[in-house]
């Protein structure tokens, strides 16, 4: 799998290293297991899907591109899914808190997550397009669902001179990249063109 994310690009070896450590086969159902290593979105119940492996390095690549000492950093994930994202940014990041909208995969995350004893990863049920109310900002976040816009939530929850990797859009999705100034300005830069699932509200 890494070979082949090389190929597509991925050439940061932290990321690299990273989508190498964590054993997708975890995350998915047992009957797609000997199918867990292919470049593929995998559903994973409840009509959402696990993203590819592709996409996971890229927004990870993203978001570590752009981060001095990613051991001392928060990093928060926007769809927590069955929580193989959140175990690959566990190996990269000091802590990392995921939030997911729906119970049954908040579940499944905990229980996929469980062998893996990744103690500065931390799970949240709720509708994380309110972002993690309470929360200091963050030193990155990573959506997994796309909305029309991005939720002001996210860029007040974002820290000064950091950056959001989220997938945009209605129909035509493009991943972006939005970065905050110093000042508290944001910038948006379209890296490419994306499929991710629908970024919902409420909890469910
Ligand atoms: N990170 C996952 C991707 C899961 S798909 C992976 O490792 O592959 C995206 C997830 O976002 C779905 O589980 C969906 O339920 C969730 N989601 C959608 N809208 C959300 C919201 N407002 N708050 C939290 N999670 C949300």
């Amino acid at each position: 799998m890494t070979e082949r994310l090389r190929q597509q690009g991925i050439r940061e070896p932290r990321v690299l290293q990273a989508m190498a450590t964590v054993p997708r086969h975890l995350f998915v159902d047992a009957a797609l297991a000997s199918r867990a290593y292919e470049d593929s979105a995998m559903p994973i119940g409840h009509g959402q899907t696990i993203s590819r492996p592709y996409i996971v390095a890229r927004c990870v690549e993203l978001l570590l591109e752009a981060i001095a000492q990613p051991q001392s950093a928060s990093v928060l994930e926007i769809g927590t899914g069955c929580g193989y994202a959140a175990a690959v940014l566990a190996q990269l990041f000091g802590t990392v808190v995921t939030v997911e909208r729906l119970r049954p995969l908040h579940e499944l995350a905990r229980a996929n997550l469980r062998p893996l004893r990744l103690p500065n990863l931390r799970l949240v049920f709720g509708d994380g397009s309110l972002g993690i109310p309470g929360q200091p900002p963050f030193d990155g976040i990573v959506a997994a669902a796309a909305g029309a816009e991005l939720p002001p939530a996210w860029l007040a929850q974002l820290r000064n001179e950091r950056r959001l990797v989220a997938p945009l859009g209605v129909g035509a999705q493009r991943l972006v990249v939005a970065h905050k100034d110093a000042a508290g300005r944001i910038s948006q830069r379209t890296v490419e063109a994306v499929r991710f699932v629908p970024l919902k509200p409420g909890t469910g």
